[in-house]
Parts: structure tokens; C-alpha cells; sequence
């Protein structure tokens, strides 16, 4: 009991950054991180909360996410107000499972400390506001990362989302690592759907070296390599279409009603 009332004292909130811009931080993430005592986090998205006096930064590196989580909950059970940051939303790809997945595991006093999540906008809610209104009807999102799962998972779900017919976000698509993972996957895609679907590489939405993309399947599959770790990708189901706008980028949007079955659209084809 002395446990867990010290730990009550203490607090951890999980916070998304957003993209990149300020102007996508949520005023209620904003009001979190003034709040702390201590931010934990990946180095790059540390150095975008501005230093303040008596604020004590933790950075670590983005694939020790459990023990990096271990640590914010054990800080908060010594009474310290702390900030788990991460880009994005931090429930999508990100630190928020790896906080509960920590405190799962951890000292049962762990789960007298209040922990709150502080949702940010994530990738590709920014990458599709850029292009128009790609995730307009049924999406899904994928992390290609083969990091944490193995890659027949990824394939598995790959399959069964282009049989569905439903618009696909990729996430970590790409890194030096992992350099082949995206060109498979557009591959497999480019074996479902038609080569003129559109597919958008978006590049650091909301930061100053910000790139889109629209590029047909067909494209799409040689380009793969230009992507990075910063890029995120949008297959286009078989209702997405474009807009043309002469030398300007079209938009790219996805109707809201569906008339084909995706059986009938998908699995006919390959
Ligand atoms: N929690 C994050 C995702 C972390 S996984 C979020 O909600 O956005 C990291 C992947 O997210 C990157 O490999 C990339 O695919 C995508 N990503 C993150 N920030 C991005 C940005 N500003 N522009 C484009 N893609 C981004």
C-alpha cells in the first residue's frame, strides 16, 4: 500500500508530437508537455520540445521503445510528472503500447500511477489532408517493419487488405536495414491492382523538406527505393482517382460509396 500511494504522486502521459509542425500539436499535448518534470523519448523527437530550466530530458534510441517504457514508469513511481514523447499519434507505431506492454510486465505498484494518452495527428492523417481525400472510404494501415513481426505476417496482412479492396497507408516502409521490404510490397499490390492506381509517396509532411508524390502502381514499384524512413505510402484502392490540375499536383480522393464487390474487382484479377 506505502507503494502505491508513493507512486500516486507521480504521473506519466503518453504524447503525440504530430508530423512535424507546431501548428499540429494539439493544445492539450502542448499543455502535457509544460507540465513535466521529465521527457522521455527518442533523441530527434526529444530535440523538438524546447529546453526549459529544471526539465530533465531522457533520450534513448528508437529500438529499446520497452526499456525506454520501463524507465518513464519507473520514474512516475518515484513521483516525477513524466512526458513519454513520440511523433504522430503515440497509440499508432508507436510508445503507447510499448508503455502498457512495460507496465503489463512491471511491479504491480506501477498501476497505481494515472497514465494518460495524448493523441497527436498521425502520418497519414497528414499525408492525406496534403493529397486531398485519399482515406475516404475503408483504409488500413501497415507497419512493413519486420522489426517486431515476422515478414509472411506483413505479407499475410498485405494480401488480405488488396484482396479487400481497401485503401493501404504503409508505414515504416523503408530503411537501410530493411531496403527491399517496400519494392515487394508495391510488388504484390501491382499483382491485385491496376497499374494506373494511384499511390502517393509522402515525404515529412509538416516539416520544411516536406514531398508529395502521386505515382502510378506501375511507377510506383521502380520508385520504391526513393523512399526513406520519413516517407509514407498510400495504395490506392480500386475506387481512388485523381484530379488533374494541369502543372500542379493532383488531388488524389477516394469516393465514399462503393458500388463493386471487392471480390469482383481484386481476386478477379490476379
Ligand atoms: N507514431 C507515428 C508513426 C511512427 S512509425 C505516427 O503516428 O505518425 C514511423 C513511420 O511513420 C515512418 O517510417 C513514416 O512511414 C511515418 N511518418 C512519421 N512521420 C511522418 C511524416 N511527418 N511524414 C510522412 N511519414 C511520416
Amino acid at each position: 500500500m506505502q507503494e502505491s500511494a508513493g507512486a500516486a504522486t507521480g504521473s506519466l502521459t503518453i504524447i503525440g508530437l504530430g508530423p512535424g509542425t507546431p501548428e499540429w500539436l494539439t493544445p492539450a499535448a502542448q499543455a502535457a508537455l509544460d507540465a513535466a518534470s521529465d521527457l522521455v523519448g527518442y533523441g530527434p523527437y526529444l530535440d523538438r520540445v524546447p529546453a526549459r530550466e529544471g526539465r530533465v530530458k531522457h533520450a534513448t534510441d528508437n529500438r529499446v521503445e520497452i526499456e525506454r517504457a520501463t524507465h518513464a514508469l519507473r520514474l512516475a513511481a518515484e513521483g516525477r510528472q513524466v512526458a513519454v514523447v513520440s511523433g504522430g499519434d503515440p497509440g499508432v507505431f508507436a510508445m503507447a503500447a510499448a508503455v502498457f506492454e512495460a507496465l503489463e510486465a512491471g511491479e504491480p505498484g506501477w498501476r497505481a500511477i494515472p497514465i494518460t494518452v495524448e493523441p497527436g495527428i498521425t502520418a497519414m492523417l497528414a499525408a492525406a489532408a496534403r493529397a486531398g481525400a485519399p482515406l475516404g472510404g475503408d483504409f488500413c494501415a501497415i507497419s512493413l517493419s519486420d522489426n517486431l513481426k515476422p515478414w509472411e505476417v506483413v505479407t499475410a496482412r498485405l494480401e488480405a487488405a488488396l484482396a479487400a479492396d481497401f485503401v493501404i497507408c504503409l508505414y515504416n516502409p523503408i530503411s537501410k536495414a530493411r531496403p527491399w521490404q517496400l519494392g515487394a510490397a508495391l510488388e504484390l499490390a501491382a499483382r491485385h491492382r491496376e497499374g494506373r492506381t494511384p499511390v502517393l509517396f509522402a515525404r515529412a509532411v509538416g516539416r520544411p523538406d516536406e514531398n508529395l508524390r502521386v505515382l502510378a502502381l506501375s511507377e510506383a514499384v521502380a520508385a520504391a527505393g526513393t523512399a526513406d524512413m520519413a516517407t509514407l505510402v498510400i495504395i490506392g484502392a480500386s475506387g481512388t482517382r485523381l484530379i488533374a490540375r494541369g502543372k500542379e499536383r493532383p488531388y488524389v480522393y477516394t469516393p465514399r460509396s462503393v458500388t463493386k464487390s471487392p471480390w469482383a474487382t481484386s481476386q478477379g484479377r490476379t
